[in-house]
């Protein structure tokens, strides 16, 4: 009876698709993971095991996922899987970023839409208010106004942005867990929860009575349109036209005789009280006609050709009368003098710099040092006004006053255009350009920041030597890459005092209290206790009852009473006098305090068996390089000066995502064509595993260039990814590894192998993974992927697998490697591919746990001795050299498939003794130390070069009487057989099946035994 011999093949099976459809199955996962509770499971199972804490950095809750924070929370993931992976118990608490302003100018904008949509209902229910007018226009609007203003009360403000912020906050956890990042999603920290502000509270209390906080007036970033002091942090500079001017003032007691200066700020000119010169700069008076110009020698030429002097004379300026000048303010009523001061350059303006100490750093200084008054003429909605730090009469003229800084609709500033007019009319305007320049503006609104000097509160950075301790603390912190040290040390060296208070309605208040000329009580700076003590109780009771009870009443009986902080208030105060406090912390303090809100309050992060501060320090943070300015500054300052240490141990930095042309893909972007900015549109189109390969792929530590192209390539290396591990799966149908598992010893040649090299690749994956170098990953594991197994192993095993009895020693042995590479491709794989190696590895037999987030990865040695690395050097050489000359074969007909071939070898003896030299690069007189000659020319290495080479036979010869190799393709003896196809001479031994070979006779018996 015929028999299909086809039937009797171990042909592959595996219900592990080769389609991955990424987007319809990796959302089925997810359910699974919720289902099993995962998260909970693993950390469960690591109760007891050593700590590994990653703290997240808190995202703003305003918007979709962008595409950047996708990076970053990935490769947050992947870290925090790979530590779960070897053991460690790693918890990941996510957290959000609530308060601040890029959700209250968003809310206010929406709420005035709102109102203005409502107005006409409004307006028909209270007609009674201005039926009997005289002007109902100006009422209406009088009153429209003022409805307006009931509409955006701090409560209503205050409750439609938590609305706002929880919302996104819902939105974002569902994008982040679309991502595949495992975490405690159900309770997350957020800076808006009653506790974390209580928190920050606290922390900010310790600060205060050690004394770092005080109440001063100092310049700061204000943006006018969002009317608030900006922090650093929140400072863009972009490219801007300011108006350049040479200005003569008028030298007192010498006629006709003027200082030169040069400024790009008008505007700044009414608030002008005194210049500063250069003591090491040589200054000479230039005569050009009647008017004699004081400034400095080196800068005169280019001040002339600008100015149009095209006939002066020049002569030397003793330096002693510099300190000696007195001039004129060339439109307001008063004198000024000249001060040396060593930020005064050579390279541009005149040698002169005009000083407002109310408008500028330096300007400031100099002020405090030479006792100018810090006066800033400039209202909070950004136009000139004088104030009372200087008699009335000596302030601008009327002209000035009520001009706005910023230019409305595209028109220049009404300021500048105002004070240039004056200018001109005193006959003291020199020459006027625009200039072009990088100018810092604000991030929300994206206008212009003016400097501007106000009562703000401060931390003070050098406070008992603090700067320097922080920098120390930086020396301590392990920073990848190297690079980040310097950042961060730059920005805490040159960083002024840090503005912590922000005139916005959506933060968390400063319960502090002020008396009738505007002084604090009790004053942080006089009595610090008593004000941390204040602070303490109001942490206590927002706790309780929130941060919105502060904003519900601006009586400051009811809060200081209710709080309980009545009691610090100094003695003879009348409570009822005192004016609460209407300014919010600087977001950098929401988040930047959670190492004590977050770090030293959850159980879950606590590292047991460590003291000290390392209980709750973190092991790392991982955020973009911006960070170095911002969380990371924020973070370490606050708990430094807080907790007494750095919060973290590592600081991971990661570049940003960015457009082909390199720009930063940043989401107000506008205009022309854009990439997708959202990550949820990538997960869409690819797979959220394509989208973590990607990020895996790419060197973090610089920008990542965002392109089709790159995802594409990618795309393929997952695929060759999927294939090899579906081929192995597709192998192990019928592999039982408690019943089957073969020896390391017993293993065959070519298992060991390939087992031996996944033993190297496991330990350079492993040293990648612990420097956090995932690109390094990605490229070890796609080459091996790729060539070892794909090219090589995967391909040469296929006659053993299918053809071999089920049960045979061979088999056995090669579904034993199978089995060990795809237990550990899955471990390797899974912090990047988290959905694909959780899908595969379900497959896999025997395995102990049901998650591959669950196992606990422990690289299992493979020792090869030298002599069998050596042979399968010189096997590997021999094929690479064979397989063109039977491609060669096969091209001209001469053989149909290489089965159909017999392979001869033949070498000269003297030669291998040698070391075959004529096999090019691939051998060298080493890769034969300590073989045996006749090792190459046995008959297991003649089988092992059969596999090899996929031919029926092999045959190495070694003679005296050949001088040179020579490799030559025959067709193969016997007959060919109909089971496995190789070509066979004992083909017709068993009548029962005449037409197949030995090896399939002994399989087809084993199948029917
Ligand atoms: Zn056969």
């Amino acid at each position: 009876m015929a028999m299909e011999y086809k039937d009797t093949l171990n042909l592959p099976r595996t219900d592990f698709a080769m389609r991955a459809d990424l987007v319809t199955r990796e959302p089925e996962r997810l359910k699974k993971w919720e289902a099993a509770n995962l998260y909970a499971k693993i950390q469960a199972s690591r109760a007891t095991a050593e700590k590994f804490v990653l703290h997240d950095g808190p995202p703003f809750a305003n918007g979709d996922v962008h595409v950047g924070t996708a990076l970053n929370k990935i490769l947050k993931d992947i870290i925090v899987k790979y530590k779960t992976l070897r053991g460690f118990s790693a918890p990941y608490i996510p957290g959000w970023d609530c308060h601040g302003l890029p959700i209250e100018f968003k809310v206010a904008q929406q709420m005035t839409k709102e109102f203005d949509a409502q107005w006409p209902k409004i307006r028909a229910q209270h007609e009674d208010l201005w039926k009997n007018t005289t002007d109902p226009v100006v009422v209406e609007a009088g009153i429209k106004y003022s409805f307006l203003q009931d509409y955006l009360s701090p409560e209503n403000i205050r409750s439609a942005c938590e609305k706002t912020a929880r919302h996104f906050i819902g939105v974002q956890r569902e994008q982040f867990k679309r991502l595949g990042v495992l975490g405690d999603w159900e309770n997350p920290y957020l800076t808006l929860n009653k506790e974390y502000e209580a928190d920050e509270l606290r922390m900010f209390a310790d600060i205060v009575e050690k004394g770092f906080v005080y109440r001063g007036k100092k310049p700061v970033y204000w943006s006018i349109p969002c009317r608030t002091a900006l922090a650093e942090a929140e400072v863009e500079y972009a490219d801007h036209v300011s108006q350049s001017v040479f200005v003569k003032f008028p030298v007192v007691g010498q006629p006709n005789t003027f200082i030169v200066i040069w400024t790009t700020t008008p505007w700044t000119l009414p608030a002008n009280l005194a210049v500063a010169y250069n003591d090491k700069l040589q200054y000479v008076q230039a005569k050009v006609g009647e008017e004699n110009f004081i400034l400095f020698r080196g800068l005169l030429p280019a001040v002339a050709e600008k100015c149009g002097w095209t006939n002066y004379t020049e002569t030397l300026f003793v330096a002693e009368e510099l300190a000696k000048l007195q001039y004129q303010h060339p439109f307001c009523n008063r004198t000024g003098k000249a001060f040396a001061a060593d930020f005064v350059t050579s390279d541009t303006g005149t040698g002169f710099v005009h000083i407002a100490p109310g408008h500028g750093q330096d300007d400031y200084n100099l002020g405090l040092k030479v006792g100018l008054p810090i006066y800033s003429p400039v209202t909070d909605l950004g136009v000139l006004a004088p104030t009372n730090d200087l008699p009335m009469n000596q302030q601008m003229p009327e002209s000035l006053i009520g001009k706005s800084l910023l230019g409305k609709g595209g028109k220049p500033s009404e300021a500048n255009e105002a004070v240039l007019a004056l200018l001109r009319e005193k006959n003291v305007l020199l020459h006027q350009e625009n200039y072009h320049h990088s100018y810092p503006h604000c991030w929300r609104s994206k206008t212009p920041v003016i400097f501007r000097a106000m009562n703000q509160w401060f931390i003070e950075v050098d406070h008992d030597k603090f700067r320097e301790r922080a920098l120390d603390e930086i020396s301590r912190v392990n920073w990848i890459p190297d690079w980040g040290v310097n950042r961060i040390k730059g920005a805490v060296q040159s960083r002024p005092d840090w503005c912590i208070s922000r005139q916005r309605t959506w933060g968390v208040p400063i319960p502090f209290f002020y008396d009738a000329n505007g002084q604090p009580v009790p004053d942080p700076q006089k009595n610090p206790k008593a004000a941390a003590n204040v602070v303490r109780k109001f942490a206590k009771w927002f706790e309780e009852v929130g941060t919105a009870a502060w904003f519900s009443t601006d009586n400051p009986t009811i809060l200081l009473t209710k709080s309980g902080a009545k009691e610090f208030i100094p003695a003879g105060v009348e409570l009822s006098e005192l004016k609460k406090s209407n300014d919010t912390l600087d977001v950098w303090i929401d988040s930047g305090s959670s190492s004590r809100a977050v770090l030293k309050q959850r159980k879950e992060l606590q590292h047991a068996g460590k003291s000290g501060d390392e209980v709750w320090q973190a092991d790392v943070y991982l955020e973009g390089s911006d960070q170095h300015r911002g969380w990371f500054q924020s973070s370490l300052l606050l708990s430094l000066a807080g907790n007494g240490a750095a919060p973290f141990k590592t600081v991971l930095t990661h570049g940003f995502m960015v457009d082909a042309d390199r720009e930063k893909i940043s989401k107000s972007k506008q205009g022309g064509y854009e990439k997708p900015q959202t990550a949820e549109a990538y997960v869409k189109k690819y797979g959220a595993d394509v989208v973590r390969l990607w990020v895996a792929s790419q060197d973090y530590r610089s920008d990542i260039v965002v392109s089709e192209e790159r995802i594409n390539k990618v795309g393929e290396t997952y695929r060759g990814i999927r294939n090899a591990l579906r081929y192995q799966l597709s192998n192990l149908y019928d592999f039982d590894p408690a019943q089957h598992t073969v020896a390391d010893d017993q293993l065959t040649g070519l298992d060991r192998w390939i087992l031996g090299e996944f033993a190297k690749l496991e330990a350079e994956v492993l040293a990648a993974y612990d420097q956090y170098e995932f690109h390094v990953v990605y490229q070890k594991l796609s080459q091996f992927i790729a060539v070892e197994l794909s090219s090589v192993y995967h391909d040469v095993i296929k006659d053993r697998l299918y053809t071999d009895a089920a049960n045979s020693p061979r088999r056995r042995s090669t579904q034993t490697a199978l089995h060990r590479l795809a237990t550990g491709l899955c471990q390797m794989l899974a912090p990047i591919l988290a959905f694909t190696a959780d899908e595969a590895w379900e497959f896999i037999p025997g395995n102990p746990t049901g998650s591959v987030h669950e196992a606990n990865w422990q690289p299992k040695s493979f020792v090869r001795n030298e002599t069998e690395s050596q042979l399968w050097k010189i096997l590997f050489a021999l094929r690479a050299n064979a397989l063109p000359e039977l491609e060669k074969a096969r091209q001209s007909k001469f053989i149909g498939k290489a089965l159909d071939a017999k392979f001869s070898m033949e070498f000269p003896k003297t030669k291998v003794e040698r070391g075959m030299e004529h096999l090019g690069s691939f051998l060298t007189l080493g890769d034969w130390a300590g073989l045996e000659v006749n090792v190459l020319a046995s008959i297991e290495t003649n089988r092992i070069l059969q596999e090899l080479l996929n031919v029926s036979k092999v045959e190495v010869t070694i003679s005296d009487s050949v001088t040179a190799w020579k490799f030559n393709v025959t067709k193969a003896d016997g007959q060919k057989c109909e089971r496995c196809w190789h070509w066979e001479t004992d083909i017709g031994q068993n009548t029962a099946h005449p037409t197949i070979c030995g090896r399939c006779i002994e399989a087809v018996l084993q199948l029917k035994g």
